[in-house]
């Protein structure tokens, strides 16, 4: 495999309850592509094009792919519908066999502490993820509520602390901003 461009991979994971983890995991996209890289990124839980991520790496930005795993509702924490799982699941497995593959630089699971959190899917498996994949990949986690087992396993680990947000003001998510 040819396309190799860091030499080790460490492991980030952006949580805490304030705003700034997936875009603060596709800023780092944009600044590895930058230096060639490539990058995937998996959403876990989300089912929308409207996000504005997906539409500029469609439109504009050939080394970042991005695949959605989940439905465009919001899963339901206590009663996950059998989609929601399956979706999940069928993300876990791509993203496994995605890093597995090692095409691409830098890996970004998008809400995957979410997922675990709601069990969409076993905290192991994404621990034996991250203790196997190989050594080169740069990978990303994100979501609120990382379980501590994750945050053992990672080298990068960043809280977002939520001080305010309109959200608390009465502000409706805004377009270009919150999606
Ligand atoms: P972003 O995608 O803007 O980087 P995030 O990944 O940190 O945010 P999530 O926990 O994934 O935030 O929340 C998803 C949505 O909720 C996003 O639209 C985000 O902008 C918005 N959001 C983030 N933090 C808050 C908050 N504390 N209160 C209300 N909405 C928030
Ligand atoms: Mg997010």
């Amino acid at each position: 495999m040819a396309h190799r461009r860091l030499q080790k991979g460490y492991v980030h994971v952006y949580t805490g309850n304030g705003k700034g983890k997936t875009t603060a995991a596709l800023g780092l996209a944009l600044r590895a592509i930058g230096h060639g890289c490539r990058v995937f990124m998996l959403q876990f839980m989300k089912g929308s094009k409207e996000y504005g991520e997906v539409q500029a790496a469609e439109k504009y930005l050939p080394d970042l792919v991005i695949v959605q795993s989940g439905l465009e509702t919001f899963v339901d924490k206590d009663n996950p519908s059998p989609e929601d799982m399956r979706l999940a699941r069928e993300g876990l497995e791509l993203a496994r066999r995605v890093i597995r593959e090692g095409n691409y630089d830098l890996v970004i699971l998008d809400e995957i502490n979410v997922a675990v959190d709601f069990k969409l899917i076993p905290l192991e498996d994404v621990l034996d993820l991250i203790h196997t994949k190989p050594a080169h990949v740069e990978l990303v986690l994100t979501g609120r509520y990382a379980h501590p087992a994750i945050i053992r396993a990672a080298d990068i680990v960043t809280e977002m602390n939520l001080i305010d947000h309109p959200y608390y003001h009465g502000v409706e998510a805004r377009e270009g901003i919150e999606y």
